[in-house]
């Protein structure tokens, strides 16, 4: 396997001479200050092996990338339930789009765009404290990755909770319409922290083992739903960009506005990517362009 560990390294070395990185996000101001230059990858095969290059080693938010776990965990608390209260279709608008809640009557698109995340993070909330929903979605992460140092930074989540008007607007909506119910505060408390969940990409590879869906493989949710829950991260993964990112990679993939990106092999590997520099569409540039050129060396897609 060290042919990965050469290709890991020519990919990163790449991506160290691109000018045009894209732009870091800063409407969360303290992800402002992240450094652009950096750049880490990793990848957890299914034998056990993890291959890293980079800054593999730096923790960085894994903002969005927290919702293909709480989708788990929700998944395992409601079963089938959840899609009464959102949908599972593309949304072809920005993660954080008023018009199409309001066009949509409070039932968000799926539970990859903003507005299905606060859905989701309502119903496993239910009447627990937003305290130990966070513990469990740790555990459950923690579990994942096989490593119990994983934690939620409080700055960043602090950071958004003062500046994340958009996503209050969106909880108020869904209130609105009867698909809250908890109050808003509660559920964007829980949602923020849940976001600023900090990891390497050496241990998100490793929490993404559970959706590769091979043998001795970390087994967290029924083959079922490591199935629905990789057909998601595909078709709505990147929001209005996840056409492009299938047809690129050809591999199911779920990004974070701190440049992450977490992308499953089915039967093979769970690759984690981050490059904090964002396309327009709030994705992660050369990430992107990272796992197109590690799917097209190895031959991985689940499209043969
Ligand atoms: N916390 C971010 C937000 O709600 C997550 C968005 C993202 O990573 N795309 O705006």
């Amino acid at each position: 396997m060290s042919d990965l560990a050469a290709l890991l390294d020519e990919i990163a070395e790449r991506a160290r001479r691109q000018p045009e990185r894209g732009r870091v996000a800063s409407y969360i101001p303290e992800l402002a200050g992240v450094d652009p230059a950096r750049f880490a990858m990793s990848v957890a095969t299914a034998d056990g092996q993890v291959h890293s290059t980079g800054d593999a080693d730096v923790p960085f938010s894994i903002q969005s990338i927290s919702k293909v776990f709480a989708l788990a965990l929700a998944l395992g608390r409601l079963g089938d339930q959840l899609w009464d209260r959102v949908g599972r279709e593309p949304s072809g608008f920005a993660f954080n789009s008023i018009l199409q809640l309001e066009h949509e009557k409070g039932v968000p698109r799926n539970p990859f765009i903003n507005a299905g995340a606060l859905v989701v993070t309502d119903a496993v909330l239910g009447r627990h404290p937003p305290r130990e929903y966070l513990g469990e979605l740790l555990r459950f992460v923690r579990a994942a990755a096989g490593d119990d140092a994983i934690h939620i930074n409080e700055s960043v989540a602090r950071s958004e909770l003062a500046t994340g008007h958009i996503n209050v607007a969106l909880a108020h909506y869904l209130l609105a319409h009867g698909n809250l119910t908890n109050a808003p505060e509660l559920v964007l408390g829980a949602y923020f922290h849940q976001c600023a969940i900090e990891m390497t990409t050496a241990q998100l590879a490793r929490a993404g083992r559970f959706l590769i869906g091979a043998e001795g493989m970390p087994r967290l949710v029924s083959p079922e739903r490591v199935r629905r829950i990789n057909a998601l991260m595909m078709t709505c993964g990147h929001y209005d960009a996840s056409g492009d990112f299938a047809f690129r990679t050809g591999l199911p993939g779920k990004s974070g506005v701190g440049g992450g990106i977490l992308v499953i092999a089915p039967g093979r590997a769970a690759i984690a990517v981050w490059s904090p520099g964002l396309t327009d569409q709030g994705n992660s540039k050369l990430g992107t362009e990272a796992v197109e050129r590690l799917a097209k060396a190895t031959g991985w897609s689940v499209f043969g």
